[in-house]
């Protein structure tokens, strides 16, 4: 298939993997972390930290949409679908992230809740107009990526006069949170962890472009190299990366040029501009309240605003006390230091946000790296 069969020649992989271990210095660690859930499912998907020197480490960041979405706002939707004249849609991961005391919406489901999972938010859309006696709230989560298609639902639910579809807004914003994880990066303390590099992520930048991470890069002196999700692309940034280091550069690089501009999609960022604004807070799971991270809906929009119509307040929940995804999202841990990793937590039953998307780091270390860690110790 063309963009993906040449991006997994694994003549070509060994050829990138010979190249990194002949760049890097042998006493040195390169600690490099890829920011988003797409790039730590294609590393153990792919087997990427096997070709790998020892000393080139790769840390998993916090860019899953589903496993930063904290417990309370999980808890929020769910308090809103006991309201009977509620339909909530929203997409399938989301309908697992367990809230507080184990309830899900999925298991609001089962109880008997009408909760229904769509794959675009013009699902939802359609939805509202075939349920004119029903509030259709979208529960839209994720980073810039799923944003526009959110911006377009609600513009066209005013384009055609709907007085039933709402919007429960919890897209968050990819640069801030970068900010956060390099402000810690450069201070000391158990809970931070040093980075060398970032991968920077691939989707979020089609629509941002690499603009953004420039003042980024530049303030923590840091390189970041934006890359595409197939093994070779994440070989090559890495590279790209041990060159930046070896140089003593800290720029903005793009590998993924076949779909990543510097300006990114600007019909697409009008339409996020014209329907939402940023809020001045918002917790992250992991991260706990990142200023200026997230979006609301424009007054402008009001009428499609759900957290305004039912008057949601934010009430912060605490998390499993056993899980340890909010230190995995940070890049602390790993999710085989979690003693309920494999044992209760699982994609089948995850007890965390992280074991519930393919993205998630639990998940794809369940999926894929667990096996490589039998492997090892072997
Ligand atoms: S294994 Fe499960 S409980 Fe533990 S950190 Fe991962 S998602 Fe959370």
């Amino acid at each position: 298939m063309k963009f993906v069969d040449e991006f997994r020649d694994d003549v070509l992989a060994r050829k990138i993997s010979a190249s990194i271990a002949a760049a890097i210095h042998p006493e040195r660690l390169y600690r490099f972390m890829e920011f988003c859930g797409g790039h730590t499912h294609a590393i153990s998907r792919h087997g990427i930290e096997d070709l790998l020197p020892e000393n080139v480490r790769m840390i998993h960041g916090p860019g899953c949409p589903v496993c930063v979405l904290p417990t309370g706002r999980v808890d929020a939707a769910i308090t809103l679908v006991n309201r009977e004249d509620v339909i909530l849609c929203t997409y399938g991961d989301v309908m697992r992230v367990p809230g507080s005391h184990r309830a899900s919406l999925m298991r609001a489901k089962a109880e008997g809740a009408d909760v229904r999972m769509v794959y675009s938010t013009l699902d939802a859309v359609r939805i509202a107009e075939q349920a004119m006696d029903r509030q259709v709230v979208f529960l839209a989560i994720g980073f810039e990526t799923t944003t526009p298609p959110t911006a377009l639902a609600i513009k066209t639910a005013k384009a055609r006069g709907l007085r039933n579809f709402l919007v429960l807004c919890n897209h968050v914003l990819t640069p801030p949170a970068i900010q956060a994880i390099l402000q810690s990066s450069k201070s000391d303390g158990p809970e931070t962890v040093k980075l060398d590099g970032l991968v920077g992520p691939a989707h979020v930048s089609t629509v941002i472009g690499t603009q953004p991470y420039v003042r980024l890069a530049e303030e923590f002196r840091t390189p970041v190299v934006v890359c595409g999700f197939e093994p070779l692309d994440v070989m090559q940034a890495i590279f790209m990366l041990i060159s930046q280091v070896k140089a003593r550069r800290a720029d903005v690089e793009n590998q993924y040029t076949r779909a990543v501009t510097r300006q990114g999609n600007r019909a697409a960022q009008s339409a996020v501009a014209d329907v939402f604004k940023v809020r001045e807070t918002f917790e992250w799971r992991g991260l706990g309240e990142v200023p200026d991270s997230a979006l609301r809906i424009r007054k402008e929009y009001a009428e499609f605003d759900a957290e305004q119509r039912y008057r949601i307040p934010y009430i912060p929940a605490a998390d499993n006390p056993a899980c340890e995804c909010a230190a995995v999202l940070r890049g602390v841990k790993q999710p085989q230091d979690c003693k309920l990793f494999g044992k209760g937590c699982t994609p089948e039953t995850p007890m965390g946000s992280c074991m519930v998307s393919s993205e998630g780091s639990c998940a794809a270390h369940w999926t894929y790296g667990r096996f490589r860690d039998i492997h090892n110790s072997a």
